[in-house]
């Protein structure tokens, strides 16, 4: 049999153990033989494919693996670089920091911020590159400390001292996994300045730069909390501007608001250092004023000295552009008191003393009280039902002779307002004030005016008529172009007719004079009313163009036992007649003092003596009798 090396070794072991004699014979034992052999063979070849295979696998695996090898560095290349660019393009500062706090690298923002040049700070400690500009802040300390430790940490606003200045940063530090980490740190400078713009904007008011509303009421309740704890009182002063929109209507807005620029820079040199000053609406100003004794008399006394000083300070002339400009202060004045009240209550009763303090004519200061909320009621309610009035017969003109002193003759008549409210008559110095404040004096005027030119057709020979307009109406606007029409409309002759104007501050309104010259251009006279009661007669005298001068009743009332006011009354006569200036007296109501007048040198006179006003029939019977 054909044996092979593994068959031999078998006989071999199988003879040693005697299982079998030397000599094999056996077909028994050659067919097992075979078998084995064969088994041999066929575990060969396995054993062949196996190491073939694994070979084969391995081999794959080390390709796959220097494949995936080669494929891992370049993404890891890809990774790296795509994070430095965002590390070099980001818009927050990035500072990565070593496990000890040096710096291991840092972006162009986190240079920029600090000022720094990259390369010469590479390696330096954090420390010496972020120093805060107050040396007692702990921010760095904590930094350091966060560094060392591996813990977040964030600061949301440090001020920091860098090469090129300070600077407001937010900084955030986080950790790495492998030691160290990465600081982010952000110039929060230009946020801050708009934060702190926006929070100034919300609190002051842009055009003068003062405190608005909302900020004065922050103030109020700290001053009454400050009254509270230490025993004092505090004074809240509503001033408003009279006349103003006068000014922005004619001379523009751009003017107004210089004025009003102006006029916050003249109060606030008016008060006391501990004093505040607010605008809270377009002419509106408040002043609060703190610190001032809980004795009502001397709190009045002091508030009045500071109102004083306010309202003369207003009552200047702006100069607009090369323009004079006139605007006065009315001044409303309400103290805290004992019992707890809140801004609103103080600024609402401050208001309400300012109505009433308009109400006296402007440049005017009224202290609050409880009465003047019936008061503002019931003017109110006279507003209400004027405007209810003005196009009915309730509202009608009398008429009051005016005579030469020297015989009887009558000269013309002054046209006088009336009202037969349903509540019974009420007097023109009421009514046509409450119309001037309700703006509705314009229109009101006109009506009258109007039915007084057609009366003035009625008029026999000569005779004048005689009008009232208060200083308001001849400084608004088309009145000139107004009175043209209602001239030409009525046929009225402006050569017969004398406006009278009252003598207030207001007539040292620039445009008052020019418009007085317009009427006179159109031949009709000026008269000045109730000379002598105002407090700017002389100037009036020499700057405005005038006709006429109505000495007021006043004087005659006084000077039959009064000589000061009787050298007062003789010396503004003269001065009349030395200006060419006719005098009227008002208020002749007796024979003495008609004499008086006369003797003075008026050689006019109104008054009940001379004849009441009456109704405009009973004044053209009047008049038919007397020409
Ligand atoms: P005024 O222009 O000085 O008018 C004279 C005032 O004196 C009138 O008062 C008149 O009734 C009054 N009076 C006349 N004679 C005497 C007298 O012998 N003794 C006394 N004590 N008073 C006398 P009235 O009618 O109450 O008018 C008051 C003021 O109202 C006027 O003062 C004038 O300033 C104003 N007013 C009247 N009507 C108008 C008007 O239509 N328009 C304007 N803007 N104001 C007017
Ligand atoms: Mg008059
Ligand atoms: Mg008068």
């Amino acid at each position: 049999m054909n044996a092979s090396p593994w068959h031999r070794t078998l006989l071999r072991q199988m003879a040693r153990t005697g299982l079998i004699p030397d000599d094999v014979t056996d077909e028994r034992f050659a067919a097992l033989l075979q078998r084995v052999s064969l088994s041999y063979d066929d575990a060969d070849k396995q054993r062949y494919l196996h190491d073939r295979a694994f070979s084969l696998a391995s081999q794959e695996m080390q390709d796959l693996y220097d494949r995936l090898q080669e494929a891992s560095q370049s993404e890891a290349t890809v990774q790296r670089d795509r994070l430095k660019a965002v590390f070099d393009t980001a818009a927050t500062g990035l500072i990565v920091l070593e496990d000890n706090g040096q710096i291991f690298d840092l972006n162009p923002v986190a240079e920029m911020i600090l000022g720094l040049d990259h390369d010469t700070q590479v390696a330096e400690p954090i420390g010496s590159v972020l120093v805060t500009a107050d040396p007692e802040d702990p921010s760095t300390v904590d930094l350091q400390h966060a560094i060392a430790t591996g813990e977040n940490w964030r600061c949301s606003d440090v001020l920091l001292m860098t090469r090129t200045g300070t600077l407001s940063a937010s900084l955030l530090f986080r950790p790495m996994a492998s030691g160290g980490g990465v600081l982010a740190i952000e110039d929060i400078t230009e946020r801050k300045k708009a934060q702190a713009e926006l929070i100034w904007r919300a609190n002051h008011d842009s055009l003068t730069g003062l405190q608005n509303r909302a900020s004065l009421v922050d103030q109020i309740n700290r001053g009454l909390q400050r009254a509270r704890r230490y025993g004092t009182s505090v004074a809240v002063l509503f001033i408003d501007l009279d006349r103003f929109k006068r000014v922005n209507d004619t001379l523009g807005h751009a003017a107004g608001d210089v004025l009003l620029v102006e006029c916050a820079r003249r109060i606030g040199s008016a008060i006391r250092e501990v004093d505040t000053i607010a605008r809270i609406g377009g002419d509106e100003f408040v002043v609060l004023c703190e610190n001032l004794t809980t004795d009502s008399a001397a709190r009045e006394r002091d508030t009045r000295e500071i109102a004083t000083r306010i309202i003369k300070a207003v009552d200047e002339p702006f100069m607009l552009d090369g323009t004079p400009a006139y605007v006065e202060a009315s001044i409303g004045i309400t103290f805290s008191q004992g019992s707890p009240v809140g801004p609103d209550t103080l600024l609402r009763d401050a208001d309400i003393a300012l109505y009433e303090a308009k109400q006296s004519g402007g440049s005017a200061l009224a202290f609050y009280d409880d009465s003047m909320i019936d008061r503002m009621q019931y003017a109110l309610e006279l507003e209400r039902q004027l405007r209810r009035a003005l196009p009915t017969d309730e509202l009608w003109m009398a008429y009051q002779p005016i005579l030469a002193l020297d015989g009887d003759n009558v000269i013309g008549y002054e046209a006088l307002a009336r009202w037969n409210s349903p509540q019974g008559p009420i007097g023109p110095e009421e009514f046509i004030a409450t119309a001037e404040t309700a703006g509705l004096l314009n229109d009101l005027g006109r009506r009258l005016i109007r039915r007084s030119l057609h009366f003035l057709n009625d008029l026999p020979g000569d005779l004048r008529l005689f009008i009232n307009m208060s200083p308001s109406q001849i400084a608004a606007d088309g009145i000139i172009e107004w009175f043209d029409e209602a001239l030409e409309d009525t046929g009225a002759d402006p050569r017969r007719l004398v406006i009278e104007i009252t003598e207030t501050a207001a007539l040292a309104d620039f445009r008052i004079g020019q418009r007085l010259a317009e009427f006179q251009s159109r031949g009709i006279a000026i008269a000045l009313d109730d000379f002598g009661s105002g407090h700017s007669s002389l100037s009036s005298l020499r700057t405005l163009p005038l006709n006429l001068i109505k000495l007021d009743r006043s004087f005659l009332n006084s000077t039959v036992d009064d000589p000061r006011a009787e050298s007062l009354a003789r010396m503004l006569c003269d001065l009349g007649h030395a200006l060419g200036i006719s005098i009227i007296a008002e208020g002749i109501e007796d024979d003495d003092q008609r004499r008086f007048a006369q003797d003075m040198g008026c050689q006019y006179g109104q008054g009940i003596l001379l004849g009441p006003p009456t109704t405009a029939d009973q004044a053209l019977e009047h008049a038919a009798r007397h020409v």
